[in-house]
């Protein structure tokens, strides 16, 4: 069909540069180890945390869920949408974060996005940590609010940005809680105290802490200790969590106005009952199953030393997730590729996800992995890294 010529033209330079992708599918459920090209892998790129996508409670519940209540609700949740088990799956996520309410939406990206766009005006300004999130960003470039951005996690340049925007009605700091391509954790105690003497809010992205830090996976306001002292904490559902959503907890007052005013709220279909019941049951198993949480640790642990010892930039990750840094953009691709030869499914990123010069392949443990996959992991990175020239 003629009319694309000008966005192929990119992806032709894409392809020169080495920089153009093809999707991997998937040929079996999400684990420790995947089917890629029928040819089974260790699998370290998903968001899996706690292997909760084929927990068999989890599985369980959505079967059940289909069976009673079908495969779809039929509407958004302000028309006919809003089945009980949404309001219950609601009480449970805000008993869970310690706040008065909270909402599901249909992905953590829609809920950074419509809590943003909903929340902010001209007269208010939003104070952006310069490596959060695309769906922050999004969120942020839906308003016509005032906007700063602080330098990575720079408690400078923070305070610099919330007394240059003291004219403002609101202002709001918004932070990834874990930052997703590097695994360090924002600086939370610092930033709230930051807020507290501004008279500013504190929202906070946990979607890569929850189920992983604070008590069950409470996320990193619990793991601070600072439950209480941040208005507005955004998680997914669809990483440790395993299935799909996003989710804001606050006060019931916000919680109400965003069933006014949160557009991805209003105007898209809820999710289906096989999604909504497999999401309480995850709960339920972040509360009595603690020891998927001390066996993602261990593992991280594990597999972090691991790579330090070969040699490899692992950056400053404090988390399960660990960016194995190589800098040349092309290089990450193939060093991805050498490793899925050699049995290990971890992606390139390079930019425009990361910064230009600092692309990666990045690697999440789970509370899956076996030891034994996690050292035959180890020796693939040591092979293809040895033979790219990466380690020595
Ligand atoms: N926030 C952060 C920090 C993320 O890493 C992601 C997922 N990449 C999201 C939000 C979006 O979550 P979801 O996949 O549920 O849309």
């Amino acid at each position: 069909m003629k009319g694309f010529e000008y966005l192929q033209n990119e992806l032709d330079a894409m392809k020169k540069e080495g920089t153009f992708r093809k999707l991997v599918p998937i040929e079996s459920d999400q684990g420790s180890k995947v089917v890629v090209n029928g040819k089974e892998v260790i699998q370290l790129s998903s968001n899996n945390y706690l292997g909760l996508t084929n927990h068999p409670r989890l599985k369980k519940a959505a079967l059940k869920a289909v069976e009673e209540f079908g495969a779809g609700t039929g509407s958004v949740r302000t028309i006919a949408g809003t089945f009980s088990m949404h309001e219950e799956l609601e009480e449970k996520l805000a008993k869970f974060k310690h706040t008065e309410a909270s909402l599901v939406f249909q992905s953590g990206f829609t809920t950074n996005q419509g809590v943003l766009s909903a929340i902010l005006t001209p007269e208010d300004v939003v104070i952006s940590d310069e490596l959060n999130h695309a769906s922050i960003i999004d969120g942020i470039r839906l308003t016509k609010s005032g906007r700063k951005v602080y330098k990575h996690v720079d408690m400078k340049s923070l305070e610099s940005a919330l007394r240059e925007s003291k004219d403002y009605r609101k202002r709001l700091i918004v932070t990834d809680g874990v930052f997703s391509m590097d695994g360090n954790i924002a600086p939370l105690p610092e930033i709230v105290e930051l807020a507290e003497k501004y008279d500013a809010l504190v929202m906070v992205d946990d979607a890569h802490a929850s189920g992983v830090l604070g008590k069950n996976g409470r996320g990193t306001v619990n793991h601070f200790g600072l439950d209480g002292r941040v208005h507005i904490q955004v998680g997914t559902l669809s990483k440790a969590i395993g299935v799909l959503g996003g989710y804001v907890a606050s006060s019931r007052t916000l919680i109400d106005y965003l069933i006014h005013k949160g557009r991805p709220f209003l105007f898209s279909t809820s999710h289906p009952p096989a999604v909504t019941m497999a999401c309480i049951e995850a709960i339920d198993v972040l509360l009595e199953e603690p020891q998927l949480i001390d066996r993602l640790w261990e593992n991280t642990r594990f597999f972090k030393a691991g790579l330090k010892e070969l040699g490899f930039n692992i950056g400053d990750s404090e988390t399960p997730i660990t960016p194995v840094i190589v800098g040349d953009e092309a290089l990450s691709h193939q060093f991805s590729d050498l490793l899925l030869q050699y049995g290990v499914f971890a992606q390139g990123i390079a930019f425009p996800t990361v910064a230009k010069g600092l692309a990666r392949v990045r690697t999440i443990v789970t509370a899956q992995h076996s030891e034994s996959e996690l050292k035959q992991a180890l020796s693939a990175f040591e092979t293809a890294g040895k033979e790219l020239g990466i380690i020595k």
